[in-house]
Parts: structure tokens; C-alpha cells; sequence
């Protein structure tokens, strides 16, 4: 994999790289150029000052020559001040016009990032549930952030290197012949011995980068994991504090290691330089001084020194001219990596002719509906039901077996893979995604609040809402005396992932934020973590009255809301094994029988009225 954004390395392609080198078309060119298209204005006045700018800097290395021989030579004081001056103005405004080209150029390349990171977050919205429990998370961030980043450096460097370098050598070439050829000459051949040292030392800097670069993820990735609530917890529980920093110190030695040895392959390659560079100037100096001396006497020491300093200024753009074929390569691999997101299909897509009803009831129906995650392993087989208006569900079965899955489907965070699932009727296919999400409402077993105050969680299902909107909704959940007895009530914050609260605190907000969004049908995917019998009771009471006005599905743990349903659906391997009420089902003798005889009069017993499948349990 090409390294990193923002991190491009030296003039060498590492194997991978060469191996993964992208295929450069014409398609990509017109698409890399249409994000840079709308700042063609501002990107001919960038090359413009590149134009000024190189030129310029290499003024003042040939008004030395004028101010040895015209001003020190001629021994003319007016000669010497005016070059000293003009050297200073020229000085002066080329550094100017940098300043400018460098505003430009970050300008450009800040909106350019900025146009491909929105692009990019809102493509990304549009991936299905799938590409994130598929795709780590830090790979998508750092496609988003470093990626995109490295889009920025090929605008401010590769691209503006390519064009200042060029003019800079040219212009240089072209004075290094008009003012001595022969000179002019040793200096290009010189000049290609300076690049060696660097390119060589850059290799050896650029691997030891790599491999510190991978040690960082690596600190990263421990970082993530330990120090986060979660992580700590169960760092903390398992006793594993030792072992976890024992982990985390060996990686922090390699790192050390590691940057100290990055800084001396510096060290070299900056020694190597200098001896270079200083042995280029001495050459010019010798034959130009034999030049001089024995065979032309019209060459000039100011000549002689314009050549030295032009050629000072060769290396770096010599350099860098070297490198650009690697940075262009690096740059169109990154480009392609950045487009790869793009073009990765949208599943869940809201069909062109997308139907709006007026309003919705929330019916649902399944028809003979498979699905998989994996090919290999299907998940549900043949689910067929019927929910109608103002109707209650209940689905129970062992962990596992497909219950979470099966409602996901409704409101499409996942598409059915054969059969149909129709919301009032209507395809949920066909259906516009924005209608159909509005009128469900989920309240999942594992409840996700936002890191801000309780209000902001609420608001987020109805922006709008009034404070007595807001009151009445926790009041239904159960929630409100919860906020009342905090000091700043609706304004207490939740800490992160709501993590400042309870499971049946957060629960009861999560139904509060579904009354407020007020969904036609309405599901609740009871938890199965224990929660004391008071909490549950205090959920219990929320969820009754919603259950009585709505339509309804629940995935019932407790044996008080399965009894709330007006069917129930016992869900096993990912197939309806039984259906029908508490008492038709108990009648029958069969699987849900057997479950309440085993389970639920066990749990009685202990005082927990509470419908628990232990993993793996059979339920034959
Ligand atoms: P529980 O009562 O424990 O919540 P459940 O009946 O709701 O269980 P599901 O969450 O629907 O079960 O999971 C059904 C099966 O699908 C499980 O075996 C699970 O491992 C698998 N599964 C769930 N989500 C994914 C996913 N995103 N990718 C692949 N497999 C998954």
C-alpha cells in the first residue's frame, strides 16, 4: 500500500508500490482535473507567480557576478551600490510573490480537500449497515482524513514543484551557457553527482519511516483499545493491567528505537550532502581558474562566480525533478484509493421512482423472505408474516437466532435477498427511504446516545420540539422524575455514548426520543441484559401504553410484554417455528411450551419474570 497522505516519501517506489503501480487513463486524469476545474482562475495565477518567483530568485546570483566585476573589480562605488540594491529589491519581491503563490496554492488545495471530504462523508452515509460492521473504522477515518490530506500536497508540492523546478533549471541552464560554456558544462555534470548521496540516503531514511509509521499504528491501536470506557472496564476486570502496559512499553521502545534511528539516517544523508556541495563550487572554482588563468583571459572572476551560485541553486530542483516521477505515481495511487470509496456501489439506494404515500400506518408484512450476511450461512429462511394496523408482535427465540436481523429489514438497514417485505403494502423497495425510516421507530437493545445533554439527544428526533413537548415525552417513558432530580434536569450531559448512565436510564430516554419522533410503527428490541426488576418495571410501564396505541413489533424477553402481544412468533434458526397467543401456544404443547415450562417457571421461582434463553440452548 502506498504510505500514507501527507507523508510522501523520497524518490523511490517501495515494492508494493511498484506492484500496485495505478493504471493511469485518461478517465482518471479528466476526473482528478474536474475536482481542480472550478479553481482554474486561481490555479493560472499560481503559475503565474511561479513564473515571477523562479526567475527572480536566481537574479541576485547573477547581479554577484555584476557586483564583483563591475562594482569590486572596477573598484565603482555607484556600480556597487546600485547592484547591492537591485539585489535587495529583486530579493525582496520574489519573496513577496512567494507568499502569494504559497496563499494561492493552500487556498486551492484547502477547498479542493474540502470539496472531496463532503463528497466523501455523504457518499459514505449512504453505505448500507453492511460496509460498517464490514469496513474498520479506522480505515474509513483515515481514508477521510490522511487520504484526502495527501490530495493536498500533491497540489501544494508535487504540482507546483514540478512547474517552479522546471523554469528554475531552465532559466538557470540557459545563463550558465550564455555566460561560460565550458563552465556551464562541468556544472551539468556536476549536478546529477549530488543527487546520489540523496536519493541513496533518502531510501534508508524512507524504510526506517515506514516501519515507525507502522509502530505508531500500532501505539494507536492499543491506545484505542485500552483507553477507552469500554476498553478500561474490561482491562480493569480481567486484571490485565500489567500485561496491557508491558504491551504498550515494548511498542514504545521499537518507537523510540526507531525515531532515533530515523534522525541519524538524517544526520548521514545531510553529512553526505554537504561534502557534495561543497566539492561541486570547488571544481568550478579550479577549472575555472585554469581557464582564466592559462588559456582565456577574457573569463571573468564574477563569471566564474554567477556559475558557482546558479549551480547552488540547480540541486534542489534537480532533486526534486528526480523525485517527481515517484511523487506522480504516489499521487495517482492515492487519487485512485480516494475514487475506489467513491465508486463503491450504494446498496440501500432510494428508487428513482420512489413512492410518498400521504400517510402511514405501519403494516408489515413478510413474504416468504431469505436472507444472509454471508452466502454461506443463511440467516433467515422463508419468514412469512403479517402485522396489521394497530396490532402488536412479539418475536422470542434463542440468542442468535435471527431476531435483530429480521427487523432490521423493515426499515431497510439491509435488503431482503429473496421474497418481498412490504411496510403498508407497498414494497419497502419502492418506498422513498426518508418516508419509510420516519415512520419507524426503533428502539434497539443497544441504545446509542450521543455525547451531549439529554435535551440534545431528544431534539435529535424532532429538532423542533418544545420543552413541554420534551417534558411529556419523558414523562411517558418513566424518565422524568430521573431529570427532574438531576441538578441541571433536561441539561444534564450524557458522557460518552451516554455512558454517564444507566442501561435502563438510557433506555428509558431512547423511548422518550421515539415518542417524540412518533412513528407509525413502532419496535422494541427488548434487552436482554439484566436490568433490576424495578427498572424493567419502570421500562414496562413506558412501553405498555405505546405498545396499546400503535403498531407494534417486539422482541419480548420478559413474559409480561410477550403477554402484551396479540401474537407471538417464535423464531428459531432463523425460521417462524410457532405462532399464535400465549394460550393457543401453551395449548399446543410445542416449542414456546416447552420454553415457558423450562424457562419462564424457572425464573419464576426466582422471582425474575423474565423469558431468558441461555446461549446454545435447545429448545426441541
Ligand atoms: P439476540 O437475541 O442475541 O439479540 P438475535 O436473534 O437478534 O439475537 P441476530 O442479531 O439477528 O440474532 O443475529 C442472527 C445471526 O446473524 C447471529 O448468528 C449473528 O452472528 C449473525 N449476524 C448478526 N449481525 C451480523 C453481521 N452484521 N454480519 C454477519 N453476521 C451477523
Amino acid at each position: 500500500m502506498p504510505p500514507p497522505g501527507g507523508r510522501l516519501g523520497p524518490g523511490y517506489l517501495t515494492d508494493e508500490e511498484k506492484k500496485n503501480r495505478p493504471k493511469v487513463t485518461k478517465a482518471l486524469l479528466k476526473r482528478i482535473f474536474s475536482y481542480m476545474k472550478p479553481y482554474w482562475k486561481q490555479f493560472g495565477l499560481v503559475l503565474l507567480a511561479i513564473l515571477f518567483s523562479s526567475v527572480m530568485t536566481l537574479m541576485p546570483s547573477v547581479l554577484t557576478g555584476k557586483i564583483i566585476d563591475e562594482g569590486l573589480i572596477a573598484r565603482s562605488m555607484s556600480s556597487l551600490v546600485k547592484y547591492i540594491i537591485l539585489s535587495f529589491v529583486v530579493t525582496f519581491a520574489a519573496n513577496l510573490i512567494g507568499i502569494l503563490e504559497s496563499y494561492l496554492n493552500t487556498w486551492i488545495a484547502q477547498h479542493i480537500t474540502f470539496d472531496m471530504r463532503n463528497t466523501m462523508y455523504k457518499h459514505l452515509q449512504k453505505m448500507s449497515q453492511r460496509f460498517f460492521t464490514t469496513n474498520n473504522q479506522g480505515d474509513i477515518i483515515t481514508r477521510m482524513t490522511s487520504d484526502i490530506s495527501g490530495v493536498q500536497q500533491i497540489i501544494t508540492s508535487t504540482l507546483t514543484s514540478i512547474i517552479s523546478n522546471s523554469i528554475t533549471l531552465v532559466v538557470a541552464l540557459v545563463v550558465m551557457f550564455r555566460e561560460n560554456w565550458i563552465l556551464a558544462l562541468i556544472g551539468v555534470i556536476i549536478v546529477p553527482l549530488f543527487t546520489i548521496p540523496t536519493r541513496s540516503a533518502g531510501k534508508t531514511r524512507w524504510s526506517i519511516t515506514k516501519e515507525s509509521q507502522a509502530c505508531s499504528d500500532e501505539i494507536n491501536g492499543i491506545l484505542n483499545e485500552t483507553m477507552s470506557v469500554s476498553g478500561q472496564l474490561l482491562v480493569k476486570l480481567f486484571g490485565m493491567e500489567e500485561k496491557e502496559y508491558s504491551r504498550y512499553e515494548a511498542v514504545n521502545k521499537k518507537m523510540i528505537n526507531l525515531n532515533i534511528r530515523e534522525s541519524m539516517a538524517g544526520r548521514w544523508f545531510r553529512m553526505a550532502l554537504n561534502t557534495f556541495t561543497n566539492i561541486g563550487p570547488m571544481l568550478i572554482y579550479l577549472v575555472g581558474g585554469i581557464i582564466m588563468m592559462k588559456y582565456d583571459s577574457t573569463v571573468t572572476v564574477g563569471q566564474i562566480t554567477v556559475l558557482v551560485a546558479l549551480l547552488g541553486k540547480m540541486y534542489g530542483p534537480v532533486n526534486q525533478l528526480l523525485n517527481i516521477q515517484v511523487d506522480w505515481i504516489r499521487s495517482m495511487a492515492m487519487f485512485t484509493r480516494i475514487f475506489e470509496y467513491y465508486d463503491m456501489p450504494v446498496e440501500i439506494e432510494n428508487s428513482p421512482d420512489a413512492i410518498i404515500p400521504d400517510h402511514a400506518d405501519g403494516e408489515v408484512e413478510f413474504r416468504h423472505v431469505r436472507f444472509y450476511y454471508e452466502p454461506d450461512r443463511e440467516i433467515l429462511k422463508d419468514i412469512s408474516f403479517e402485522l396489521e394496523k394497530g396490532k402488536c408482535i412479539a418475536i422470542v427465540g434463542p440468542s442468535g437466532s435471527g431476531k435483530s436481523t429480521l427487523i432490521n429489514l423493515i426499515p431497510r438497514m439491509y435488503d431482503a435477498i429473496d421474497g418481498e417485505v412490504l411496510f403498508d403494502g407497498v414494497n419497502v423497495k419502492d418506498l422513498d427511504l426518508a418516508f419509510l425510516r420516519e415512520n419507524i421507530g426503533i428502539v434497539s437493545q443497544e441504545t446509542y446516545l450521543f455525547n451531549g445533554t439529554i435535551r440534545d439527544n431528544l431534539l435529535y428526533a424532532k429538532p423542533d420540539a418544545t420543552d413541554e413537548e420534551l417534558i411529556n415525552a419523558c414523562k411517558q417513558a418513566n424518565i422524568y422524575e430521573f431529570i427532574e432530580n438531576q441538578e441541571t434536569g433536561l441539561d444534564t450531559v450524557v458522557g460518552n455514548r451516554g455512558l454517564k448512565l444507566s442501561g435502563g436510564e438510557k433506555q428509558r430516554i431512547s423511548i422518550a426520543r421515539i415518542l417524540l419522533k412518533d412513528p407509525a410503527l413502532m419496535i422494541f428490541d427488548e434487552a436482554t441484559s439484566a436490568l433490576d426488576s424495578i427498572s424493567e418495571q419502570k421500562i414496562q410501564d413506558a412501553i405498555e401504553p405505546l405498545i396499546e396505541s400503535r403498531t407494534s413489533i417486539l422482541i419480548a424477553h420478559r413474559l409480561s410484554t410477550i403477554l402484551a402481544a396479540d401474537e407471538i412468533l417464535v423464531v428459531k434458526d432463523g425460521e417462524i417455528v410457532e405462532r399464535g397467543t400465549h394460550s393457543d401456544l401453551i395449548d399446543d404443547g410445542g416449542v414456546y411450551a416447552q420454553l415457558y415450562e423450562t424457562q419462564f417457571s424457572k425464573a419464576a421461582v426466582k422471582g425474575e419474570e423474565k423469558f431468558e434463553y441461555t446461549e446454545g440452548e435447545d429448545m426441541e
